[in-house]
């Protein structure tokens, strides 16, 4: 691990607007990292898969915890990332790493699948974490969301049981936080909201139904509570498949009120979500 990768800032909220939130206390990488991750892109689906799963082995998410799992049809595979907690019961957090060729596929989607690693880090520097987070990577997202597809479908019923909610990043950067409410859970919407308030950041809801559907698809059809935080307005929409999708696109600062904002989310989300019993407490209480 390099020493720019260890480089992080501890966050502690000391608000009372809401009891959950009174001292909700989370690790964030700093902005350099931020930006060096979402600098790395690559123009090819392959050099990107490579790179992310690099970004992760360097964030210390490796070995079994690590797994490439080949997708029917895609010459890349979905990249999952298993962060294990003190419970059964998991939480999904989703970005797509491919892209279309108009553009460098910066904004969508490499600001979301490059800042996976970055929450990786935030969560594992969590003492007493509960949920088993899985990052996935998703693959194929712009060929029919096929790589989140073949994942839910590679999932037994036990498994799909223990996702208490799925978390999908796509086009983030280009302005402030959007959370897509039509396509959302309204309770996971709502703390997403009070979190924002809390933290001072910005958060609106803009609904951008006319580009279609992202990752979240298939968790929504098996009934997932899902999220979907992206950066769109009617006006950036354009951008979205262009020649214009490149670095130059992304307003960092935003970006990384992004990154900040969802990584208290999910700190916050293992705090408030039901979990199943660990295992062995389940086997003593026979
Ligand atoms: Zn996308």
């Amino acid at each position: 691990m390099s020493t720019k990768t260890l480089r992080s800032v501890v966050f502690t909220l000391l608000v009372t607007i809401l009891p959950v939130l009174a001292q909700l206390r989370f690790v964030l990488m700093s902005r350099e990292v931020v930006e060096q991750r979402l600098q790395s892109y690559k123009g090819n689906d392959s050099r990107r898969e490579a790179a992310l799963k690099t970004m992760f082995e360097s964030s210390g998410c490796r070995g079994n915890n690590l797994v490439e799992q080949v997708v029917k049809g895609l010459k890349q595979p979905n990249l999952i990332c298993v962060l294990t907690g003190s419970a059964d019961s998991t939480i999904v957090v989703g970005a797509h790493f491919d892209h279309v060729d108009a553009g460098d596929g910066v904004v969508d989607n490499w600001t979301g699948a490059s800042m996976l690693p970055s929450l990786y880090q935030s969560l594992e520097n969590q003492p007493q974490r509960r949920h088993t987070f899985l990052f996935v990577a998703f693959s194929g997202e712009e060929q029919g969301l096929v790589g989140s597809q073949f994942y839910i479908e590679s999932l037994a019923s036990p498994e799909l049981a223990k996702i208490r909610a799925m978390v999908n990043m796509d086009t983030l950067g280009l302005g402030p936080t959007e959370v897509w409410a039509s396509r959302s859970d309204p309770g996971l919407v709502r703390a997403l909201n009070g979190l924002a308030h809390a933290l001072n950041l910005p958060l609106t809801g803009v609904n951008v139904d006319n580009v279609g559907k992202s990752d979240e698809e298939f968790f929504v059809q098996r009934k997932i509570r899902t999220i979907t935080v992206h950066s769109l307005t009617q006006e950036t929409i354009p951008i979205l498949h262009s020649p214009k999708d490149n670095y130059a696109a992304i307003h960092l600062s935003d970006y990384y009120d992004t990154y900040r904002l969802l990584a208290g989310y999910l700190v916050l989300l293992d705090e408030k979500l039901a979990t199943d019993e660990p295992p062995q407490e389940k086997s003593t209480a026979q």
